[in-house]
């Protein structure tokens, strides 16, 4: 294996030098065979006694430096200075036939970074990364993968003291918006030299092919970012979503997925939900998400401001979000109704209306997201309201009556020209089974007891949420009255 470190070479001011810290009688908790295979890594990574000791910390691969790097940003809209890799480590990017992947531990111990933190991770967090990592990648939603979890019996304390674990995580790269951040405050005569370091580096190695949309090579980042921050909103928004702590120093500068942690796929679709439970506010509420980002990408702005020197030029690629966002949206949305785009301006704005109208009486009585629009793909090929597949999408709502309404308004646009192709399309778009936080509790309250098969299963059914899976179909009911109990927190 060919190992590099491309963000090591930009020198100490980016990373410094953070072993990984033993733990006693490693174990595999799971892996990820299948990404193993796609990333062309050597297969006996996760098989073998050496491949257990690289990924819960006990040793490293000649060629593997591992590294810690420094970031700052914005904690619940304030400023919180220097963060960085507190519990992540990089163990260098290995070189495949299938490209460059940078691959991380989480949860290996402390580092130059962690503040007063242990540097570890638990099991329960590791797991619902682990699994939402792939549920996402499952899904086609960009996001970091994970390439394996592996725990030990070292005792971890946080409410309670809890078991340790360590999850390997990997992406083309972990860059996030509070990386420039930090670099552009520094004291002056420090900063404009390495955030310039830092957006050459970003652009040359990771965006070598982004679009030029204008001959600042500065506003293109600013640009690209912004448009693929707008597409990630827009898929997450779509499939219920809720990543629970989109503090800048979460945010990718890759556009991927990043940090799981009070994470949610909403059950009862609510615009107000709040999956973390220490977002008192809920500023990172379910139907805030969007202008979160776009929140974000300002303060990333404002980092590039002084490579990009002209303000017109900064709000103008910023300024993209917004058409981006609400294009994206509404085209996931729609087919999600299985609608096409509509070309006439009146039918679009009539499709719009249908969609919003819709989204606010699922609201009422949080009727349940993924439950829905999987049950209303079954239903609208069938042309009789008295289908049974129309009857199981209105026993989500309480009240018939308006539900009823709705429906004969969207047959009545189905029957004018809904297209074979959009109605299929509904299966690819509206899963049929997401990590709902019940799910990811039995598996994690089983693999404490030592039994990890519920991970695995899980895993498993993740890798294609848009199928069937008859057999598996106790996976998508709705969730039982206890996961309403279910508090995750930033504690992790
Ligand atoms: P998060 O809220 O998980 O994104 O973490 C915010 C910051 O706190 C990051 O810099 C993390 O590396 C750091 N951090 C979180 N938990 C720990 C921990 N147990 N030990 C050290 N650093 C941590
Ligand atoms: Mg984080």
């Amino acid at each position: 294996m060919r190992w590099i470190n491309r963000y090591a070479e930009l020198g100490p001011q980016f990373s410094v030098e953070a072993l990984p810290s033993p733990v006693p009688k490693p174990q595999w908790v799971a892996r990820n065979h299948g990404l193993c295979q796609e990333m062309g890594l050597p297969s006996d990574w996760l098989k073998h006694e050496e491949g257990l000791a690289v990924f819960s910390g006990n040793g490293l691969w000649d060629g593997m430096q591992s590294r810690a790097s420094v970031y700052s940003g914005h904690q619940f809209g304030q400023w919180a200075g220097q963060l960085g890799d507190g519990r992540a480590l990089c163990l260098g990017e290995c070189q495949t036939s299938q490209g460059s992947f940078e691959i991380q531990l989480k949860g290996a111990g402390p580092t130059p970074f962690s503040r007063r933190g242990d540097g570890r991770a638990v099991l329960r967090s590791s797991i619902r990364e682990y699994l939402c990592s792939e549920a996402m990648a499952g899904l086609g939603i960009p996001t970091t993968r994970a390439l394996c979890l592996t725990t030990s019996p070292l005792p971890v304390a946080r409410e309670e003291v809890e078991t340790a674990a360590i999850v390997t995580r990997t992406a083309q790269s972990f860059l996030r918006f509070g990386h420039f951040e930090h670099f552009a405050n520094l004291p002056e005569g420090q900063s404009h030299e390495a955030l310039q370091q830092l957006a050459d580096f970003c652009i040359t190695q990771h965006m070598s092919t982004m679009p030029d949309f204008s001959a600042n090579p500065y506003a293109n980042l600013l640009h690209e970012v912004t448009q693929r921050t707008a597409h990630l909103m827009a898929r997450w928004q779509a499939v219920g979503f809720c990543h629970g702590v989109m503090n800048t120093d979460n945010m990718s500068i890759l556009g991927l997925t990043l940090d799981y942690g009070p994470f949610q796929f909403m059950d009862g679709f609510n615009p107000q939900h709040i999956c973390n439970h220490s977002d008192h506010q809920g500023r990172y509420a379910y139907g805030r998400q969007p202008q979160v980002a776009y929140w974000n990408l300002f303060c990333f702005a404002q980092a590039l401001m002084p490579l990009i020197e002209e303000q017109d030029l900064a709000m103008k690629a910023l300024e993209t979000f917004k058409s981006t966002f609400a294009q994206a949206w509404q085209s996931g949305f729609l087919a999600k109704l299985g609608l096409d785009h509509a070309e006439e301006q009146s039918q679009r704005e009539a499709d719009l209306a249908l969609l919003n109208d819709l989204l606010q009486l699922m609201a009422q009585t949080h009727v349940d997201f993924t439950a829905f629009w999987r049950r209303l793909s079954h239903a609208a090929p069938e042309s009789s309201a008295a289908h049974p597949a129309w009857q199981q999408v209105a026993e989500l709502f309480i009240d018939q009556n308006t539900w009823h309404a709705w429906q004969s308004r969207y047959m009545r646009r189905l029957g004018q020209d809904a297209t074979q192709q959009a109605l299929h399309t509904m299966m690819q778009v509206n899963p049929k089974y997401v990590l709902r936080n019940h799910l990811a509790e039995a598996a994690i309250q089983q693999s404490k007891m030592g039994d990890h098969s519920e991970v695995e299963t899980l895993f498993q059914l993740l890798q294609s949420p848009y199928a069937e899976h008859p057999e598996m179909s106790r996976y998508a009911e709705l969730p039982p009255a206890w996961a309403s109990d279910i508090e995750i927190s930033c504690s992790s």
